[in-house]
């Protein structure tokens, strides 16, 4: 009589009198599947095996599937539910342990699949947001080709966080969107597009 054994605890589970075909997720009950996909030793085992390992200061590139940013994904079950996080997330997290809510995890090295621990520090929005400017992935974001100097929502809502989370000058800023520098700095004071409001701003607008 052919049989399955538990994936958790290795026991003969009965109920299965033909062989499963992968032989895998076959559990005695939910208790054992429980245990199992909640595993944090086997998610940690997962992970490193979709990593690259290479030199301690080499880029440890993720061999699983990554967003458009070239960012890896990954999941686990944390208490019996899928959760999905960036695989540089991941790395640290196996790695360093708890991330605080609300940090990210960034790259020294500015290279999004990169799971090399050394390459990665922990920061703030404010330091993600600096990080991107420095690296010039914020403009590029904004995704619009044409080059004129035509200003919308999306675009003014960077520009907003640029004047408020960094210290580029408003030459640059404008340089970046295609307008001058007086461009900038009317919206700097509210006289253009004062009713797009970010962050800080909206909680002004909203008294607080
Ligand atoms: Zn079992
Ligand atoms: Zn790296």
């Amino acid at each position: 009589m052919a049989f399955a054994l538990c994936r958790n605890c290795g026991e003969i589970v009965p109920k299965y009198l033909k062989p499963n075909r992968k032989n895998e997720n076959v559990f005695c009950d939910s208790a054992c599947k429980y245990a199992f996909v909640n595993d944090e030793n086997l998610h940690r085992e997962r992970f490193w095996n979709l990593v690259t390992v290479n030199g301690e200061d080499d880029c440890w590139e993720w061999k699983g599937g990554k967003d458009r940013g070239g960012y890896g994904n990954f999941m686990v079950y944390r208490d019996g539910k899928r959760f999905y996080d960036r695989s540089s997330r991941f790395a640290w997290y196996f790695t360093y342990g708890e991330i605080p809510k609300g940090i990210f995890v960034l790259h020294k090295c500015d290279n999004p699949p990169c799971c090399n621990p050394s390459h990665l520090f922990l920061g703030t929005a404010l330091d993600n947001m600096q990080d991107k400017v420095r690296k010039g992935r914020l403009v590029a974001s904004v995704g619009e080709k044409n080059g004129t100097a035509k200003l919308c929502e999306r675009k003014v809502r960077y520009i907003k966080y640029l004047l408020f989370y960094t210290d580029l000058p408003k030459t640059e800023i404008g340089a970046r969107f295609g307008v001058s520098p007086a461009t900038i700095s009317k919206i700097d004071c509210g006289k253009l597009w004062n009713h797009v409001r970010v962050g800080h701003q909206a909680l002004e607008a909203l008294g607080r």
